[in-house]
């Protein structure tokens, strides 16, 4: 099999590649080709996934390719926008048809979920497996949500529950073919699109946790120029996380470690998020009135 047989027979698939309002030309030329619906912005963010770095190598190809997929799309849900599509730049040390029709196929389930199609890529032939992920979405002009805008005064709030993908992590490493139970998470963030267009009228700022959550929310307040107070108690931690590792070390993976791809955000008041804190004066996070000693993940 050769590269173009490859593209033709896993990448162009119609479960994968599927034509959507926004597709006029997919897979197959020079360019892929978007249409974008008047008064709308377009929104793009890229991820590259390193083997043994951001993902083990031994995991299922299946499940690797879910996540790559739904952590790209979760900056998409940060933002508030919805998904038109994506592209995907592969490195593989070989062709290997059993491992690309699983990878495939573990696309084409997270694609169809959240109607994300892939459009177009590039594949090359390296000594390591490094899967670059771009995502394309839309948000009606003037809605989208950002970083910036938090004001003193205003709640803070997450989505759902935190710490189970950093608390999978030993299974994960140990196990990789294992993805149930904690490793669940772990291999399948699936990204708070709805949520974030919830917020779109709702949220003053938001962003997806990705790094740990006071990291993440120490971002908010950089952007935003303000400090936060967190409560540890009202942070929302899963029964599984707590009968798997316990409460306060549950509670450590929640405020410093990664993985977890919940939306964090702001608002004035909103009723049906969960509210950790709120917005003061300052330039920084504290967690029950202190500056937390552990730090979120840090690539270099
Ligand atoms: P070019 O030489 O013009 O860059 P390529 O030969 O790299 O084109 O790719 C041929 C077509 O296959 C293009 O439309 C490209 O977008 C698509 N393609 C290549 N690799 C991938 C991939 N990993 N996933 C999806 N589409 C891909
Ligand atoms: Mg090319």
């Amino acid at each position: 099999m050769n590269e173009f047989q490859l593209i033709q027979h896993y990448f162009k698939q119609a479960a994968l590649s599927f034509p959507n309002k926004n597709v006029i030309q997919s897979i197959g030329d020079d360019c892929a080709e978007l249409d974008l619906f008047d008064n709308h912005t377009l929104h793009i963010s890229i991820d590259t996934l390193v083997e043994d770095v951001h993902f083990p190598k031994h995991a299922n190809p299946y499940d690797i390719a879910a996540r790559a997929l739904c952590v790209s799309l979760s900056d998409l849900a940060a933002a508030g926008a919805s998904p038109i599509a994506f592209t995907l730049a592969i490195t593989l040390p070989k062709i290997d048809a059993d491992w690309l029709s699983e990878f495939s196929n573990g696309l084409a389930y997270i694609a169809q979920k959240f109607q994300c199609p892939l459009i177009g890529g590039d594949t090359t032939k390296g000594d390591a497996l490094i899967i670059t992920i771009q995502v394309h979405g839309q948000c009606p002009r003037g809605a989208s949500l950002k970083r910036s805008g938090a004001c003193v005064g205003h709640k803070v709030y997450v989505s759902d529950v935190l710490g189970e993908g950093a608390g999978a992590l030993k299974q994960v490493l140990a196990s990789p073919k294992n993805s149930e139970g904690l490793a669940q998470q772990y291999f399948y963030p699936l990204p708070k699109i709805e949520y974030g267009i919830w917020l779109r009228n709702k949220a003053s700022s938001c962003l997806d946790v990705s790094d740990g959550l006071v990291q993440d929310l120490n971002h908010i307040c950089t952007a935003s120029q303000v400090g936060m107070n967190v409560y540890s108690e009202n942070i929302p931690l899963s029964d599984l996380l707590i009968k798997t590792l316990g409460k306060e070390a549950g509670l450590q993976f929640a405020l410093s470690g990664g993985d977890d791809y919940q939306l964090a955000y702001t608002a004035q008041n909103c009723d049906q998020g969960i509210c950790i804190g709120e917005v003061v004066v300052g330039d920084q996070v504290l967690v029950d009135g202190a500056v937390p000693s552990a730090k979120g993940f840090q690539h270099f």
